[in-house]
């Protein structure tokens, strides 16, 4: 396995591969991989003849400076995940080099990123769409993976993809979870263990929500009053927003019909956790 460091060596290489007729396999991460991020990997692999993975905290995607700070990092452990998982190439570029000095353009997908992750974290998707965009460009992958975990992140990147006309097919995974539901995120790591235990509320909250819909509530505020009051029940954790919304559009549904999903982004401690459940309501009996 190979670790880049510049964008001109990554952009040779893919090129090269490119040439030799042979398709590439790209996950973008931001390091501190967990077995989620390894999940797209292989995918990954298993979609394409040679692998990039991507290892780069992207500084235009935060808006706290601090929480940018804190963001684990650990490239010589990442690679050694990488190399057991038999991944071609990590490309790992300094920030400079990503944003030059006075970078000035940015992609904005409308409306989609102005919602829930993007109404919290202000610029949030506006610099995943840029740093995604220049990650596809740069590598020009025939398929890149994508987690579900971060579900408007996709809807946004697909829509990016379909509306700048990208060559590249974007593949999203369902998210990898603890034994305890708890979705596999860096953020983890800074959970005490007191912490860790109160992050339970946040699949149970998705569960019991999945379970009303099971059981026929058709009322969206219902549902996400339910699960709103599991988090609410446990003292770590502080709500930041709980929403039904439906799939396509991430717009909250007026009715509990199609295909929706539930949305919950949580203090656990200092930690800011998301998570979501894909939600269908149930079929008409007649
Ligand atoms: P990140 O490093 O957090 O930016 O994540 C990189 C990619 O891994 C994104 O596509 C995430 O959605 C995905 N990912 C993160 N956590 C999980 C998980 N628990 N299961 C599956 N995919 C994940």
């Amino acid at each position: 396995m190979e670790i880049v460091r510049h964008v001109y060596q990554m952009k040779e290489i893919c090129r090269q591969i490119r040439q030799r007729g042979r398709k590439i396999g790209f996950v973008p991460t931001m390091g501190s991989l967990h077995d989620g991020h390894l999940a797209l990997v292989r995918r990954a692999k298993e979609l394409a003849d040679e692998s990039v993975v991507s290892v780069f905290v992207n500084p235009a995607q935060f808006d706290d400076p601090e929480d940018l700070e804190r963001y684990p990092r650990d490239l010589a452990r990442d690679a050694d995940l990488l190399i057991a998982e038999g991944v071609d190439y990590v490309f790992s570029p300094p920030p400079v080099e990503m944003y030059a000095r006075g970078s000035k353009t940015w992609v904005e997908v409308e409306e989609l990123s102005d919602r829930l992750e993007g109404a919290s974290r202000p610029g949030h998707f506006r610099g995943v769409a840029t740093v995604v965009l220049k990650l596809l460009e740069i590598v020009r992958p025939t398929v890149a993976v994508f987690g579900q975990k971060d579900a408007q992140q996709v809807a946004v990147v697909r829509r990016m993809v379909e509306d700048l006309m990208l060559d590249v097919e974007i593949v999203a995974l369902p998210t990898e979870r603890d034994e305890d539901g708890v979705a596999l995120s860096s953020r983890n790591r800074r959970l005490s263990p007191e912490e860790r235990l109160a992050a339970r509320a946040i699949p149970e909250a998705l569960e019991a929500a999945a379970g009303a819909v099971e059981a026929g509530e058709d009322d969206p505020d219902a549902i996400v009053r339910m699960a709103t009051e599991r988090l609410e029940a446990e003292d770590r954790v502080r709500v930041d927003y709980v929403r039904l919304v439906d799939a396509r559009d991430f717009k909250p549904v007026p009715a509990v019909e199609g295909d929706m999903v539930l949305l919950v982004a949580a203090f656990v401690g200092e930690v800011r956790l998301i998570d979501n459940r894909h939600l269908r309501s149930r079929p008409e009996r007649s």
